[in-house]
């Protein structure tokens, strides 16, 4: 494929030797789970984060799934979030027995609508989980003006944006608690799957710590039932390499969204048939975990298979919104019910955009798309 959507092998060779050696210690040492590699990382990832606490855990979704466990969040309880999320979001407030209420979506940013979560709070209500979305930052100042005014929890769901900046805080520091993500293909990601929760206080990052190993707080002497949250050394080693080029990477990934910017607008293409990300005013760093545009008219399928045949990357996060989710029935969902994020889910195409894609890559996304609507 000429551009693929995302090609981690060139960010792998600008730091194979530095990581091969470090994997090999690990390897003689034989010690894997948690240990100084792991303790190591989650002070990094703190500070990186502008937060108290990190706890490294197995993944994006077991960071949101314990942070809801150590609120003790459970049957009889609503979670508020975004229908237009990944699913992990809503799948974790489903697995602790609670009931996701949804509060559709701002169309600019994709991020959930602070204006239309008071009216989703009732007695029921024990937290709100904000998604920054693709990278960019929810409105946090409004979300945590109600989460305070009615006593909820915040659990930013930061899976998609480390690094990113809301009104000159990182995301993960403003809420409670901030569940992140190290797959793949996250802005920082490991050889594998791996996540972290961070704190800004440090009993809640307690409670956090010891749910990860289930429960104990003594070896063998379980104060509560948890689970097997762990991270894995070699990831957290791997990961503390990796942190310390984060900066220059999201750096590369905005130098291509600035370039995309004049490239579609050089092409006469932003006149409405697609429509670029939006800044929003209070987002201070952005780091396009991805770079979704919206197609317009009903063409976004056509486009999306368009670019395939031209052997162009693209992908549609996501398609369906959760509210209409055959999993999530019981819930009632109906079509209509979240409009904008009924029409996102319609509209959405991802383009590449990590840092290593060259302009002369992006001139060909460009043009595949001109060409798509010249008919060719
Ligand atoms: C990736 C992601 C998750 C889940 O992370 P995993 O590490 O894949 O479990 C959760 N929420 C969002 C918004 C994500 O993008």
């Amino acid at each position: 494929m000429p551009v693929p959507l995302l090609d981690l092998r060139a960010q792998y060779a600008s730091f194979k030797d530095e990581v091969l050696p470090v994997i090999a210690e690990i390897c003689d040492a034989q010690q894997f789970i948690l240990g100084a590699k792991v303790e190591t990382f989650e002070k990094e990832v703190a500070a990186y984060c502008q937060s108290e606490r990190a706890i490294g855990v197995t993944s994006g979704s077991d960071a949101l799934l314990v942070a809801l466990m150590a609120e003790k969040i459970g049957p009889g309880d609503e979670v508020i979030t975004t229908p237009f999320t990944f699913f992990a979001t809503v799948g974790a407030i489903v697995r602790v027995g609670a009931k996701p209420v949804f509060a559709d979506i701002d169309p600019v940013t994709f991020n959930i609508d602070p204006a239309a979560i008071e009216a989703k709070v009732t007695a029921k209500t024990r937290a709100i989980i904000p998604v920054h979305l693709f990278g960019q930052a929810a409105d946090m100042d409004p979300i945590m003006a109600i989460a305070r005014k009615h006593g909820l929890i915040v659990i930013e769901d930061a899976c998609q944006a480390i690094g990113a900046e809301y009104r000159g805080k990182r995301v993960g520091s403003i809420g409670d608690y901030g569940a992140f993500s190290f797959f793949p293909s996250k802005n920082l990601g490991c050889f594998g799957d791996g996540g972290a929760v961070t704190c800004t206080d440090n009993a809640k990052a307690d409670m956090v710590k010891i749910l990860r190993n289930h429960g104990q707080s003594k070896t063998y002497f379980h104060e509560y039932v948890g689970g097997n949250f762990r991270l894995d050394a070699l990831q957290a080693a791997v990961l503390s390499i990796k942190l310390r080029k984060l900066d220059s990477w999201s750096a590369a990934r905005q130098s291509n969204a600035a370039d995309y910017e004049k490239m579609f607008a050089d092409a006469g293409l932003t006149d409405g048939r697609i429509t670029l990300p939006a800044k929003a005013p209070y987002v201070v760093r952005h780091i396009y975990n991805q770079y979704c545009i919206r197609v317009a008219d009903g063409k976004r399928d056509a486009l999306r298979d368009y670019l395939h045949q031209q052997g162009i990357g693209c992908a549609v996060y996501y398609p369906l919104s959760l509210h209409l989710q055959p999993c999530f029935a019981e819930l009632g969902g109906k079509p209509g019910d979240y409009p904008e994020s009924e029409k996102a889910s319609a509209e959405v195409l991802a383009l590449p955009i990590y840092g290593e894609c060259t302009l002369s890559q992006r001139q060909m996304v460009v043009d595949a798309v001109k060409a798509f609507y010249q008919g060719k």
